[in-house]
């Protein structure tokens, strides 16, 4: 085990990575320099990442890493690998692309390799990991996010296939999506166990996407609306058995919050980093501004904050590896971490002065982006329920 240099937390050694982590990650950082960084600016205004960007990636490998060499993967089931992806990705600052390609690899995907049926594993688990598929995953409805039983989305059994009818909304990497999670009611008189997951494809018809919404922060992030209009769900498309949604959820969802908790504490770093290069060179009253006492405390007190956040995430990413970190641990991750990201932005931004509110600057941007990490994913209030729930017990 090596440590490893994470720029404001140097002062504690690392022990979660080995050589062969550190060295994916310069691939990785590479990468990032040569085709995201220099994109991310028109990809903010368009609202979306490229396509193109995507199947780079899926060329370098940097998708899917976890999927076996059966279906196109590289078959390394080491979570170490996927977490140095989005921590490169969090210090480049670049927070759509941060969250938009993590959902696909590790948040989308796993339902299809652990519940999908041998057909289903074959027909998309090869172009995901390619990038030729993008995908999302579609929980959320209009009047239905926090409490998901009270989704509305019908599944509704035709012999052949399923019948689905209803929408959802906020579905990241909505818009360029071709291949859609869909949790729905396959019993819609019961609550949890009525609900099910099914793969739903692009070329479906019935299938349709609003227009990327107009979000305050995550401008490269193309978050959308999806709707189903009659779409004929052929059965094999279920996911696992018919039912039991809820409880793969249930599953699924702690990896999905150590995703957005490792993505709030790199970019947090990113935030800092900068900073810090800012106050050493911006005078003000004869002085560098990093000479003042209040930058000085502040700065301690951030660094303090997000080394403590760092080794409490290298310590779940450890015991996700070893299949031992619980849905409250995650939670108390994600939790904590998306606060501190939101915590970081604003003092950062403060200490930047007027140019920290221009959005030329990333922790103007990052201001914007960081708020809805604490919203989705399960907002911060849900987190402390599963946290209290355990302890309680
Ligand atoms: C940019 C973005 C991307 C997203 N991406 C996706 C995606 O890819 N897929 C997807 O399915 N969804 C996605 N979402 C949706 C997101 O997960 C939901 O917005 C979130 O779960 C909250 O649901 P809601 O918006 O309906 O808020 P509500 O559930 O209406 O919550 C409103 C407020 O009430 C509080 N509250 C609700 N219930 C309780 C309770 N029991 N105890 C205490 N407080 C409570 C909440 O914490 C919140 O403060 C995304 C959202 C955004 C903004």
């Amino acid at each position: 085990m090596v440590a490893t240099e994470n720029q404001t937390t140097e002062l504690i050694p690392r022990s979660l990575y080995s050589e062969e982590h550190v060295q994916f990650g310069e691939a990785v950082e590479q990468f990032i320099q040569l085709e995201i960084t220099p994109n991310n600016a028109e990809w903010e205004k368009n609202h979306m990442v490229s396509r193109e960007s995507w199947t780079k990636l899926g060329q370098q490998g940097f998708l899917a890493m976890q999927v076996p060499e059966e279906y196109g993967g590289l078959g390394i089931n080491d979570f170490r690998f996927n977490m140095m992806f989005i921590e490169k990705l969090g210090h480049s600052g670049c927070a759509g692309p941060a969250v938009g390609y993590p959902l696909h690899s590790d948040i989308v995907l796993p339902y299809i390799l652990h519940y999908g049926n041998e057909k289903t594993k074959q027909k998309y688990l090869p172009k995901m990991v390619l990038g030729e598929y993008i995908g999302a995953i579609a929980l959320t409805e209009p009047g239905a996010g926090s409490d998901l039983q009270g989704m509305r989305t019908s599944a509704i059994d035709k012999g052949d296939y399923y019948l689905v009818n209803g929408s959802k909304t906020f579905i990241t990497n909505g818009y360029l999506s071709d291949v859609v999670v869909v949790a729905a009611k396959t019993n819609p008189q019961l609550g949890a166990k009525g609900i099910s997951m099914l793969v739903i494809d692009k070329d479906m018809k019935g299938f349709s996407k609003g227009k990327p919404f107009d979000k305050i922060g995550l401008h490269a992030q193309d978050t959308c609306e999806l709707f189903f209009d009659n779409v004929e769900v052929p059965k094999e498309n279920l996911l696992g058995q018919e039912g039991s949604g809820f409880g793969y959820m249930m599953t699924e969802l702690a990896q999905e919050r150590l995703v957005v908790a490792q993505s709030a504490v790199s970019l947090s770093e990113a935030y800092l980093k900068s900073t810090i290069e800012y106050v050493k060179e911006r005078m003000a009253f004869g002085k560098k501004i990093a000479e003042f006492q209040n930058t000085r405390y502040k700065l301690a007190e951030l660094a303090t904050e997000i080394a403590m956040g760092r080794v409490f995430m290298d310590r779940c990413v450890e015991l996700h590896n070893e299949g031992k970190c619980d849905a409250a641990t995650a939670s108390m991750a994600k939790y904590k971490l998306t606060d501190l990201q939101c915590k970081v932005a604003d003092e950062c931004v403060q200490l930047h002065g007027g140019y920290g509110y221009m959005w030329e600057y990333l922790v103007g941007r990052g201001y914007a982006d960081a708020r809805v990490q604490r919203i989705y994913a399960g907002t911060n209030e849900i987190m402390k329920e599963l946290i209290s729930r355990k302890i309680l017990k």
